[in-house]
């Protein structure tokens, strides 16, 4: 079993005031040696805050996005390097939101883990299925697909990844991939990193879309779900406190 990990992802929500009673609240509902690792996914403007609000307590911070490109003319862009500067650890790349909204292909997200992982960052790659494409029994094809481009690139570096299972149905929607269904992805999603890295049994498999404080425990104690990617649930204290008691 690997360490859990347990992420929280604020999208676009927060301010300086809800930032701080936030992590407040959650270093002060955290045990002093949590069993499991903790990050926390904020908007960029507010790193620096977060950064010094989680000083001591363990807490990671990550980034929701990385630009594909080094430096230069890329207005909006925020570099890896960057992220860096401000102590970041984690950045998700290719989160359905990303992929949907923006338009990124699985070579741009790919591209975004090379960045990351040159500039010493850990990319949360994020796949999964519409629920079209899951009704069409094409679920492990596109999951696949899109790990794939990410593998490609970037080689024997893969196994310094993160990847994130969210079927987009799941997310935000209240509606939870049973554990069974999460499973079966994950050892798929498992099996295709054993082919291209030795350390495929090391690598940390999340599982995001609706895991909430009712539901992480079950989805947690299967055998290649190494923690979530938390969305809705990270954004109040208690539920996010009792996912990361559930990740032991
Ligand atoms: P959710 O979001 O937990 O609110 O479903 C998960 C995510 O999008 O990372």
């Amino acid at each position: 079993m690997n360490k859990k990990l347990i992420v929280g992802n604020w999208k676009m929500n927060g301010s300086l005031a809800a930032n701080e009673a936030l992590i407040q609240a959650v270093r002060a509902g955290l045990p002093a040696q949590a069993a499991c690792d903790v990050a926390v996914a904020v908007p960029s403007p507010y790193l620096a805050q977060v950064q010094g609000l989680v000083a001591g307590s363990g807490i990671d911070v990550a980034a929701q996005d990385v630009s594909q490109q080094e430096v230069g003319a890329y207005t909006g862009e925020v570099a890896a390097s960057m992220l860096r500067d401000f102590g970041v650890r984690y950045v998700l790349v290719g989160h359905s939101e990303r992929r949907q909204l923006h338009g990124e292909s699985d070579t741009a997200v790919a591209e975004k883990a090379q960045r990351a992982l040159a500039a010493g960052l850990t990319p949360i790659v994020c796949v999964g299925e519409t629920l079209a494409e899951r009704e069409a029994g094409q679920t492990e094809a596109v999951v696949r697909r899109q790990l794939a481009a990410v593998i490609h690139l970037n080689g024997r570096c893969i196994s310094e990844v993160v990847v994130a299972y969210e079927p987009v149905w799941a997310i935000g929607t209240g509606r939870t991939a049973t554990p069974a269904q999460a499973q079966d992805v994950h050892a798929a999603l498992r099996a295709q990193l054993a082919a291209a890295s030795t350390h495929a049994s090391a690598m940390r498999l999340l599982y995001g879309g609706s895991m909430n404080a009712a539901n992480a425990a079950q989805l947690l104690a299967e055998q290649d779900i190494d923690g979530g990617l938390v969305g809705g649930a990270s954004l109040k204290a208690p539920d996010f406190l009792s996912i990361i008691a559930a990740a032991q």
